[in-house]
């Protein structure tokens, strides 16, 4: 036991704040291989259908593929690793697969799949270090005062919650503590809590990415 608990809050600005204030940016190297697989794969329809330079340019394409996908799992598996180490309670927003598929922003829906994929390492890990993972509805997160609980209406584009009763955080640290609270809430209700632990396979996250990659 560690006797701490975290909350976490997955973005686009970082990989994801966490109830203490971290904000844990998002990799570099990611993004330019990103790039490098787009441009690899637009190259492959301005060759002739079944010629060899096709094959050739389908070949090149694959294997970028294939590697930014193993970067990214290595990434997501570290971060997740470090998280169940060190906390007894591991709290993040349950979103939706379906949800996220219907996201038309690429960026965002890269985010998302990296997200997915982090939180199943997340699970994963919890189980393995007999830690708690908490999946919590999505709801007001962003809006709700975490010191309060009054709700304080915010754009996207506004990135700091400032309420009346002296709460001043950034945006997505305020969402990551309301995050950490639903999860103790429910934790101690023993009611809500779910996805504890469970070993479930990455490749659900995997081939998230692919549908928005290819
Ligand atoms: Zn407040």
């Amino acid at each position: 036991m560690t006797g701490n608990e975290i909350g976490l809050d997955v973005g686009i600005e970082s990989f994801y704040t966490d109830s203490n204030g971290y904000q844990e940016s998002n990799p570099k190297f990611l993004r330019k291989a990103e790039k490098s697989v787009k441009h690899a794969q637009r190259r492959i329809y301005k060759k002739k259908k079944g010629s060899l330079g096709r094959k050739k340019t389908r070949g090149i394409f694959a294997r970028k593929h294939l590697r930014i996908s193993r970067q990214r799992n290595e990434h997501a598996k570290r971060l997740a690793r470090n998280v169940c180490k060190s906390n007894d309670l591991v709290a993040y927003e349950d979103l939706q697969v379906r949800n996220l598929l219907r996201n038309h922003c690429l960026a965002k829906s890269i985010a998302d799949a990296s997200w997915y994929l982090f939180r199943q390492w997340i699970e994963y890990f919890a189980g393995k270090f007999g830690k708690l993972a908490v999946a919590v509805a999505p709801h007001y997160t962003s809006q709700k005062c975490s010191s309060c609980g009054v709700i304080v209406k915010k754009s996207l584009s506004t990135r700091t919650h400032a309420c009346s009763c002296g709460c001043n955080l950034h945006r997505d640290e305020n969402a990551a503590i309301n995050i950490l609270n639903l999860a103790k809430q429910a934790r101690d209700g023993q009611s809500r809590s779910n996805a504890v632990g469970v070993g479930i396979s990455t490749l659900v996250g995997e081939s998230l990415l692919e549908q928005i990659l290819t």
